[in-house]
């Protein structure tokens, strides 16, 4: 059932089986796979249906050729991983890939085909044809399935424009969540939660991600005093749009799976070094761009599709085709002006194999959750895949005691907080934009020691100035049996301050375990974690032309 945004229907704040957070392939997978017998809460903050999910073009590895085997997807992703992925996880994506994808298929979504087989296509550092596909709009497809299941389902309520603020800790177990529901703010309870909230790769500046996805499952997760790890594993495609103006558009990789290749501004290619070239793995082909770009002062790179069949682009790649053209770009004819942007974060929540979190009551399935599957590079493809597989676990939940609130108030309360000035609000959103922009320059594509502890000193100064914030503080004082009635000034900024606040704990949470790997979230050595040499490339002069002081110095100072 799906309760629209803005609907003034009440949520039911007590005896659901199961709150899942996030309406992507990983948060709807999981409402599918749950006992049918549950009751389910799917709480997005969306109004729209925008998710990085949607928005995947490329498509869902598994092994369905007969040249193909378990052992060399396994092989593929362990090599792209670095080493660094966990062998079982791995070994169960790869084996229930082709389980998941008859799943899919049987719940009505229709793969391209090629001579009466599923089509199949190569992204790089993938030694087989393994990439399912529909066209290059395989998240739309697979959400539009999702979705349509959930809609006719009774046991599940599915409800958008409902952000989740803090998660329920009682007795050490997750049992509930706090929401933000239109201008309304109040707790639900439930026997368990599952994060499904997406990655963080809009916590830069260049991104292919929604804002969305700005690793706020990671701060809820961290606050609730949940392990997380490998937050230093950030994946850079190589091939995002560039050009003044246009959104960081996702050039799929698929492109020069079917044989496009870049060039630099001299003709040559930047990824001549690499063996595998362009197919070599993201982070060696951003490195490379990123170094090209800085020799050559420039800042993309091209890429040539006039090495694939233009029908073929266009049967196959009418999206790219689309969006370049929006932006005065033929793709046909003339390179894709292109450079690396944050796509796909490996850590995050760390999960075993049943999605479990280390804190009782509380999963997580998706970007969100640290699987040990991806390692310190994920393989193309493999993510929307890892969204299923984990999914599936969900059939088998094991749901904390039931438990009721004691008692509570069903009106609304007015806050008693004064409005903020309409700048104020407007001060608070410039803020996250020059967050955005330090960390593109401090924790992007290259890194240096000195630049990611100047950050850290930052971020822990501007978090003492949020700590002092009225209206952030009193959201804490709020009791279980309260509902709270927000103005609408009020609600715009606490949307704003909760997006900067959880922003700023995630990289708090993030750059001490970059700069020294052995620090947890107390600061006491708790995290096991192995320093991967190939992201500790610098390339100092890349700190561009603006220098982190002058960034610093421009920012406002008095936002809060
Ligand atoms: C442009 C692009 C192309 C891609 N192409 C591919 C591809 O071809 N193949 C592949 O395997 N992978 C691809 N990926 C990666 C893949 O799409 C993602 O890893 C995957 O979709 C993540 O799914 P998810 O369900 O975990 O998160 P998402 O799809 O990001 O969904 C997260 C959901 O959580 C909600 N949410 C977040 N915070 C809150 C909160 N506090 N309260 C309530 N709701 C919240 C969001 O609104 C959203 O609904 C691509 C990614 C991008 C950005």
């Amino acid at each position: 059932m799906l309760r629209p945004p803005f609907s003034q229907e009440p949520i039911p704040i007590n005896n659901w089986d199961v709150i899942v957070i996030g309406a992507g392939a990983a948060g709807l997978m999981t409402c599918l796979e749950l006992p049918s017998n549950l009751k389910v809460l799917l709480l997005n903050r969306n109004t729209s249906k925008v998710s990085s999910s949607r928005w995947a073009q490329g498509g869902i590895a598994s092994v369905v050729r007969q040249d193909d085997s378990f052992d060399l997807h396994a092989e593929d992703t362990l090599k792209a991983g670095d080493g660094l992925c966990d062998f079982q996880a791995v070994e169960m994506l790869v084996k229930e890939a082709p389980g998941c994808v008859e799943r899919l298929q049987n719940l009505g979504m229709i793969f391209d085909q090629s001579s009466d087989q599923l089509a199949t296509t190569l992204e790089a550092a993938h030694s087989r044809r393994r990439v399912l596909h529909v066209k290059d709009r395989t998240g739309r497809a697979l959400v539009e399935v999702l979705e349509d299941h959930i809609e006719n389902q009774k046991n599940i309520l599915h409800c958008r424009g409902v952000r989740v603020t803090e998660l329920l800790i009682e007795n050490k177990e997750c049992r509930g969540v706090q929401v933000l529901d239109g201008a309304n703010l109040y707790w639900i309870k439930s026997r368990a939660v599952v994060l499904a909230t997406g990655g963080g790769g809009h916590l830069f500046t260049n991104t292919t991600n929604p804002a969305q996805s700005s690793g706020e499952g990671i701060a809820l997760a961290w606050k609730a005093g949940a392990a997380i790890e490998d937050l230093e594993f950030v994946q850079f495609h190589p091939t995002a749009l560039k050009f003044y103006g246009a959104p960081c558009f996702l050039i799929s990789e698929a492109l020069r799976g079917e044989g496009a290749i870049l060039v630099d501004k001299n003709g040559e290619s930047p990824v001549k070094n690499l063996e595998n070239r362009d197919l070599a793995t993201r982070d060696q082909v951003s490195r490379a761009i990123m170094k090209n770009m800085h020799d050559n002062n420039v800042d993309h790179v091209g890429l040539d599709l006039r090495y694939i069949d233009p029908e073929k682009i266009v049967e196959r790649f009418p999206t790219i085709l689309s969006r370049c053209q929006d932006y005065g770009v033929n793709p046909l004819n003339e390179v894709i002006p292109v450079a690396p942007a944050a796509h796909y974060w490996m850590g995050g929540v760390k999960t075993d194999l049943n999605a479990s979190s280390t804190r009782k009551g509380l999963y997580a399935v998706g970007e969100v959750a640290s699987t040990g599957v991806h390692g310190a590079n994920r393989l193309a493809s493999n993510s929307l895949m890892e969204c299923l597989v984990f999914a599936r676990k969900m059939s088998s939940i094991v749901l904390n005691d039931l438990s009721k609130f004691e008692k509570f108030d069903r009106s609304f309360q007015e806050f008693d907080i004064e409005d903020p000035k309409e700048d104020q609000i407007s001060i608070i959103a410039e803020k996250i934009d020059e967050l955005r922009k330090l960390c593109w320059l401090n924790l992007g594509v290259s890194r240096n020691k000195v630049n990611m502890s100047k950050f850290l000193n930052y971020i822990q100064n501007d978090i003492d100035k949020l700590n002092k914030n009225d209206l952030l503080n009193s959201l804490e004082k709020i009791k279980f049996d309260q509902k709270i009635k927000l103005s609408e000034r009020n609600r715009r900024a606490l949307n704003l301050l909760l997006d900067l606040k959880n922003r700023q704990i995630t990289f708090k949470s993030r750059v001490p375990l970059i700069i020294s790997p052995f620090i947890s979230q107390e600061g006491n050595p708790l995290i096991p974690f192995v320093w991967h040499s190939s992201y500790s490339l610098s390339l100092p002069s890349l700190a561009h032309s603006t220098t982190f002081n002058s960034l610093t110095a421009s920012l406002p100072n008095n936002c809060f």
